[in-house]
């Protein structure tokens, strides 16, 4: 697929950031939605890859562009998979991201270090156009365990709470190159791009 150019279709910095790093080496022109003003969809889906398309198709149909939806969220085991989709709104819809990790730690207190398995997903949309028919989809999983307080300064969201035993350091303790490259999203990326270029 010829792609020279696309929308980012998330309001998200942490994400903005992400995203535009692993796609660099591509030589893209790569906008924000906000540059086209698109406002936020409603995430009425109940499935990740549900409310990327909603976000890819506004931010396509909006600015006249190719779209790259991301939705992604974390799946903590013993919460049964919350706060999953609902992750940016765990503690309300205005919530920040200190609000929904308190909240986080409520939930799981008294919980066990052993039973604290959780998964970061994300899943990537790409629309050619807010009609297309055919979208390219890929998905990435991380996983790790939500540790009892927060380690760490980078990244955002629930990375300073989120530990992957085998690196033996929480996401909040990455840089963005080496987050890349064990993340969900490095991972949807990494395996997007590979399709586009199949
Ligand atoms: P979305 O913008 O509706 O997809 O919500 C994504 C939410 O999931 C973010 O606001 C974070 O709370 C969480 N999240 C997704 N990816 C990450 C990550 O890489 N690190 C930490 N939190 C994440």
């Amino acid at each position: 697929m010829a792609l020279d150019q696309l929308v980012l279709a998330s309001g998200n910095k942490g994400k903005l950031k992400e995203l535009r790093h692993v796609l660099e080496p591509l030589h893209l022109k790569v906008h924000s939605q906000a540059d086209f003003k698109v406002a936020a969809v409603a995430e009425t889906g109940l499935t990740f890859v549900e409310n990327a398309l909603l976000k890819a198709r506004e931010a396509a149909r909006v600015s006249k562009l190719p779209a790259l939806g991301d939705d992604s969220g974390l799946v903590v085991d013993a919460l049964k998979g919350q706060p999953g989709i609902y992750s940016a709104r765990f503690a309300g819809d205005n919530a920040s991201d200190r609000d929904n990790n308190e909240l986080l730690l409520e939930k799981l207190s008294g919980v066990i270090a052993e039973r604290r398995q959780a998964a970061f997903y994300c899943c990537l949309v790409l629309l050619q156009h807010h009609r297309d028919p055919a979208p390219i989809i890929a998905t990435g999983i991380w996983h790790g365990t939500i540790l009892e307080a927060p380690r760490g300064s980078g990244g955002f969201g629930y990375d300073p709470l989120f530990y992957d035993p085998q690196l033996g350091t929480t996401a909040a303790e990455l840089s963005m190159a080496e987050k890349a490259q064990v993340s969900h999203r490095g991972k949807a990326l990494k395996a997007l791009i590979g399709k586009l270029k199949g």
